[in-house]
């Protein structure tokens, strides 16, 4: 159910006028449901009750420090991609011992960091990176608990710049070349070979290549156990899609059950087969519709091929459309009797590229306040301070309270890292 809703004619975040928020925080404003994001996050936990299971939320969805504790006060534990992001789980109070460390490119310092707060695994993406974290672990005197990425070579069938799982892909390591990398990683004497993951691609709508990629991911574990090496846990990574339009993505619960349902069979069918820990790596279905971006009207700029709304944010506030050309749904904070028009919605960044909708029925003018909806995954993440914008402010609703949870960036603080030189 939508946390972002009609109310009298005006949009609500739970029981909050947005026009209050606006008020209040100024705009453009990240808004965020407490009780969406808990709703969301249970549904892989519930889902997961009575299991040996661990839902990592994929941190660099939304990594604000509010949605993090909320979300570690629950039971998560979080998939990271950098030394940065495990900071923030420490600060948000949350457990580095239920951390995976995901990505292509980690330094020996993240590496070190990671090792110093004992994180359950490094999911490894190369066999150079197998040999970097075994030296590093060394140094520290330490052994790298590790997971191989295997790239199961599926069609996620959605944005080829966010499908993760096909060949041509920079990431994981290739199925056929799996075997061999884990044989590699078991004769280094500085790590632990805990377990398997991969993480296909992301917006999917269809849990059929997920299941795909399980059945080859069951296979490897197999094989592995015939040679001796044992895993612990199977990770299947995030990826389940959120309605933005008209998109119906498989429900949470029904893919958790699939998922489990065959983990049971191929258990059973093992002589003495043990139990393995199941982990899942889930962004955006937790944050997506979680938050909205509510943003004013600057100008309407009619034109003779098209009408643009100006609106106060921007591409730097919120990528995705620019990015992918993504589809996001736009709407009026307050009902009205206005005229419609179809509108382009742009940002004032100097670039073409600086549209967050285009061609849509609007009741608008200046001054009015406009939602993006579905903005809470890899929206604020990804903002930038381009034409130097300071990113918007984050506001998190529970009930009827709304709390600021990151302050609108001051332009001073923009350059404040910088300096000149010399005369
Ligand atoms: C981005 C990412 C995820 C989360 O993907 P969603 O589509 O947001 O669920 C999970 N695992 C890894 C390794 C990722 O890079």
């Amino acid at each position: 159910m939508s946390h972002f809703l009609p109310k009298k004619g005006v949009l609500h975040a739970e029981d909050l006028a947005l026009t209050d928020i606006a008020e209040r925080f100024g705009t453009p404003t990240y808004v965020y449901s407490k009780a969406a994001l808990l709703e969301n996050f249970m549904s892989y936990a519930n889902s997961c009750k009575g299991r040996d299971a661990l839902v990592c939320y994929a941190m660099k969805a939304n990594s604000n420090l509010a949605v993090l504790k909320l979300l570690a006060a629950h039971g998560a534990g979080f998939d990271l991609v950098s030394g940065g992001e495990l900071l923030r789980v420490i600060a948000a109070g949350g457990d580095p011992g239920k951390c995976l460390f995901s990505g292509v490119g980690k330094s020996r310092a993240e590496m070190a960091l990671a090792l110093s707060h004992d994180i359950l695994c490094f999911n490894v993406e190369s066999i150079p990176e197998l040999h970097r974290l075994n030296e590093v672990a060394r140094e520290a005197g330490k052994v790298a608990p590790v997971s191989l990425r295997v790239n199961p070579n599926v069609d996620a069938k959605t944005h080829p710049y966010i499908a993760t799982g096909l060949k041509a892909n920079k990431f994981g390591v290739a199925f056929d070349d799996a075997l061999a990398a884990y044989r590699a990683a078991a004769a280094m004497p500085h790590l632990k070979v805990l377990g398997i993951d991969c993480h296909i691609g992301s917006q999917l709508l269809d849990d059929a290549p997920l299941l795909e990629a399980l059945d080859k991911l069951i296979g490897l574990v197999d094989r592995l156990a015939d040679e001796g090496i044992v895993l612990h846990h199977l990770d299947l990574g995030g990826g389940i899609g959120i309605t933005y339009d008209n998109e119906s993505p498989v429900a949470v619960p029904d893919y958790l059950a699939r998922v489990f349902a065959r983990i049971d069979a191929w258990r059973a069918s093992q002589h003495g087969g043990k139990p393995i820990k199941v982990a899942f790596e889930p962004g955006r279905s937790i944050v997506g519709n979680a938050g909205v971006l509510l943003t004013r009207v600057e100008y309407l700029k009619p034109g003779e091929e098209k009408n643009f709304c100006i609106v106060d944010a921007a591409m730097n506030d919120l990528m995705r459309p620019a990015m992918y050309e993504a589809w996001m749904g736009v709407e009026e904070v307050v009902q009205s009797d206005r005229p419609a028009s179809v509108y382009d919605v742009v940002g004032p960044v100097c670039e073409s590229g600086d549209w967050l909708a285009r061609e849509r029925q609007l009741k608008v003018a200046a001054n009015d306040l406009l939602i993006i909806r579905s903005a809470g995954a890899y929206g604020m993440s990804m903002a930038s301070n381009y034409n130097s914008r300071g990113r918007p402010a984050e506001v998190m609703v529970d009930g009827d309270r709304a709390y600021l949870v990151r302050q609108r960036e001051k332009p001073e603080a923009l350059f404040a890292l910088e300096s000149v030189m010399p005369d």
